[in-house]
């Protein structure tokens, strides 16, 4: 098995280095990533500038574009081999509810999936912002990701992912099937002045998250809830946001005015 790593916070961090560590049992593990932090990306491509990849050692290289640029590039002529998976992480900081929209991570594994291979993201979600900088703290959300992989993934339609989180606890309780979950408004941003007088914004936190009941046939509890729990949430998503009921909705009215 092929597998592709990608990321966004860069080809050094230590989520990324402890998943190619983790995942190297299972077959020959390629990183592309940004050459340093492009969080917060989306599926963004770049398309201003040449990309330029470096080769820092075998089977390891550092992009100065975006994640989605580094797959992209991956799976369209970097190399003379395919890739039978990608995999995208381990995030510095969760991916749940609205962060999806944003996330390079997400973004990342959604252009693995356009070009038909499997794809996943992955994040660490913890309450400790120092705790991501740490490498240690990676080892078991990695360790997982490979039992994960290694046991054989579910097979899920065309344009669609799943966005795991692993909370960053010292005993993982299990791992539970949610659904995507949403957040509060954001904190506000904060403005300073910088040394030469001018007035400079900053885009903060994220807010927190909203509680939502129990959704489907089985009760089944959102992102959140999950790794609030201590439990690993795979959230199967899809890159098709229309809401099929108010399409038909729209549908009906518009097609009795005309
Ligand atoms: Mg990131």
């Amino acid at each position: 098995m092929n597998i592709l790593i990608a990321n966004d916070d860069g080809v050094f961090a230590p989520g990324i280095q402890a998943l190619a560590q983790a995942l190297r049992p299972l077959g020959r593990v390629v990183v592309v990533a940004p050459e340093s932090e492009r969080s917060g990306f989306s599926s963004a491509l770049t398309l201003d500038r040449p990309l330029r990849p470096v080769q820092i050692v075998p089977d390891m290289w550092a992009v100065n574009g975006t994640p989605a640029d580094c797959v992209y590039l991956s799976m369209n002529g970097l190399f003379d081999f395919e890739f039978d998976l990608v995999v995208s992480g381990i995030n510095s900081g969760a991916n749940l509810g609205d962060d999806v929209l944003y996330s390079g991570t997400v973004g990342a594994a959604f252009e693995g999936r356009l070009m038909k291979q499997p794809a996943i993201a992955v994040s660490l979600a913890g309450p400790n912002v120092r705790a991501y900088e740490s490498p240690e703290h990676y080892a078991a959300a990695a360790q997982w990701v490979h039992g994960f992989i290694a046991k054989g993934l579910p097979v899920l339609p065309a344009r669609h992912i799943l966005n795991i989180n692993i909370p960053d606890v010292p005993a993982l309780q299990g791992e539970k099937i949610t659904y995507q979950g949403r957040r509060s408004q954001s904190k506000p941003i904060t403005s300073h002045v910088d040394p030469r007088g001018r007035q400079v914004y900053w885009i903060g936190l994220s807010g927190e998250a909203v509680a939502e009941p129990k959704k489907g046939a089985t009760a089944i509890e959102s992102d959140f809830f999950a790794v609030a729990n201590g439990f690993v949430s795979i959230t199967p998503i899809q890159m098709d946001a229309t809401n099929y009921g108010i399409l038909n909705n729209l549908h009906a009215q518009f097609s009795k005015k005309a």
